[in-house]
């Protein structure tokens, strides 16, 4: 009848039981006492026993009968139970902590609405150990009080969908409509609202909560974030162990975020840094070249003028110089002076670029837009470039559409595909040749400029664009000299206020072929 088991509740055989063992002889007591479970005599419950106790003997030393002790543990074993199981999840929430992957370089954790897996896992194991219905965990930006979840648990997975689609973005703790509560949290306090009462019976309540927990989570003064947890429907009574499970929960929680948001920030100053050095390094960079560039045309052109001046001078002392000595002196002087005037034309345009790219820095480039024809610019700038690289091959390929009317400034235009065509002249080998394309598609003219040059790798296409950029062991091969790493980032500037796009679509190693499109303005419009 009393159905005798033991603590595992399996049937105790007869041999096992407490009178056989101690009439038997066994002294059952310290770590030879036992655990048996037997059912009350009314047979409605379950009953732990601690069972000690002892053989008598006569003076024969015969076993007469003995004493049995029986102590009621139900209420401690559970107890020791619990403790046993909370220590566990706790060791397994410190461990989760502490074994989270590294992963602070990505952005999308701090992206609204994801889960975090750490906070998920330590979700679960609140769940299981508080044995609560649901769990969700809300981290809280301590600078902007931007409130994001990052865990939920024990929805099922269409309920989950929904849960993170109806998330707010962006709501902050401090627009709550409860302050009172608000401040209550800011102060450590567990907060346990029955959501039948006013004022929440008046909120919508999906879930048919009835008693919900909210749990400030925070790190020393700072609240970093909020675990709610609910039983559903049931009037749960949260006892005391219970709250401070919770409190402990939301502590070992608030440092999962802590950490996470030290590892964002610390990913984000690494990043930052890195962009600083090389924005460093790039001016640096710049400003070794641009004072060496600006400075050798200046000497060459001091050098060309200082011997003019001389020659001049000389002749104009000889008393008796005769016509063509003097015609000599003339001569090599002009030349000298055409000289300079190449340098003072590199000069110019190494100046027009730094004033250009500064004007776009200070947002102040201006354009002069007019009604013209695409096809004459390019024309024009094509015809320039063939004049002054005579023995280099460069192709137009025009569409039999023509004219090509844009509303454009002009010269800046002409500015741009004049870059990209002494790029290509300078960057690919001396004999190689230059096509020119343009192509009319639907409202877009699409203008091209190809080379057979080195090519650009795809790292290497991303910064093109970039002012200062300028492609390490890509050397000029031909032509006007050293850039400035400002030529690309003008003409997307150009291009794009022109409400057109700037591209390039390359082979490393093979060739180059830089483009920028521009909408066609409609006759009438
Ligand atoms: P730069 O005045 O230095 O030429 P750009 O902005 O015009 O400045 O070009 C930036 C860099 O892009 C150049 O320094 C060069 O390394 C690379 N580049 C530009 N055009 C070409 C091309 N056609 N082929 C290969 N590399 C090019």
């Amino acid at each position: 009848m009393l159905n005798l088991r033991d603590e595992h509740g399996h049937l105790l055989a007869p041999e096992k039981r407490p009178v056989t063992r101690m009439l038997k002889g066994e002294v059952m007591t310290g770590s030879n006492a036992m655990d048996i479970i037997i059912r009350t005599l009314d047979g409605q419950m379950n009953v732990q026993l601690n069972v000690s106790g002892t053989a008598m003997r006569n003076s024969h030393g015969e076993v007469i009968g003995g004493v049995l002790i029986f102590h009621d543990v139900t209420e401690r074993r559970q107890l020791e139970r619990r403790t046993q199981e909370t220590l566990r999840t706790l060791l397994s929430m410190a461990e989760a902590l502490v074994l989270a992957p590294e992963t602070g370089s990505t952005s999308e954790e701090h992206t609204p609405k994801t889960a975090n897996p750490v906070a998920t896992r330590i979700a679960e194991l609140t769940c299981s150990v508080l044995g609560c219905r649901r769990v969700s965990i809300t981290a809280i930006d301590p600078e902007t009080e931007v409130m994001r979840p990052i865990a939920v648990v024990g929805l099922p997975p269409e309920q989950e969908r929904q849960w993170w689609a109806e998330q707010p973005e962006n709501s902050r703790l401090s627009d709550s409509p409860m302050p009172e509560m608000v401040a209550r949290l800011r102060t450590n306090e567990v907060l346990i609202l029955d959501m039948t009462q006013p004022p929440f019976d008046a909120a919508p309540n999906p879930y048919n909560i009835h008693i919900m927990l909210t749990a400030p989570m925070a790190t020393g003064n700072t609240l970093v974030g909020l675990l709610l947890l609910d039983h559903g429907s049931d009037a749960h009574i949260y006892t005391d162990e219970e709250i401070a499970l919770t409190k402990a929960v939301a502590k070992l929680g608030a440092l999962v975020i802590e950490r996470e948001r030290l590892l964002h920030e610390r990913a984000n100053a690494r990043a930052n840094e890195l962009a600083l050095r090389e924005a460093n390094q790039r001016m640096d960079e710049f400003m070794g070249i641009a004072s060496h560039e600006l400075k050798t045309p200046m000497t060459t052109i001091k050098g060309y003028v200082q011997l003019v001046a001389r020659r001049l001078k000389n002749s104009s002392q000889q008393e008796h110089i005769r016509l063509p000595e003097l015609q000599q002196t003339l001569a090599t002087s002009a030349e000298l002076l055409e000289r300079s005037d190449i340098q003072i034309a590199r000069l110019t345009r190494l100046v027009n670029e730094l004033l250009d790219a500064s004007r776009i820095q200070a947002n102040k480039l201006e354009f002069h837009m007019e009604p013209c024809d695409l096809t004459l610019i390019v024309q024009e700038a094509v015809q320039n470039q063939q004049y002054e690289n005579a023995r280099r091959p460069i192709t137009l390929e025009l569409p039999s559409i023509q004219p090509l009317p844009i509303i454009a400034d002009v010269d800046r235009i002409g500015q741009v595909v004049t870059n990209y065509l002494s790029n290509a002249l300078k960057y690919s080998p001396p004999t190689t040749p230059i096509r020119v394309r343009v192509a009319v598609d639907g409202q877009t003219v699409h203008v091209s400029v190809s080379d057979e040059g080195p090519g650009l790798s795809e790292e290497e296409q991303e910064h093109i664009w970039e002012r200062f950029y300028r492609v390490k062991g890509i050397e000029v091969q031909s032509g006007s000299g050293v850039g400035l790493g400002l030529g690309l980032h003008i003409c997307r500037t150009i291009i794009e206020r022109h409400g057109g796009q700037v591209g390039l679509d390359s082979t490393p190693g093979a060739d180059s072929t830089f483009w920028f499109t521009l909408p066609l303005s409609l006759v009438g419009q």
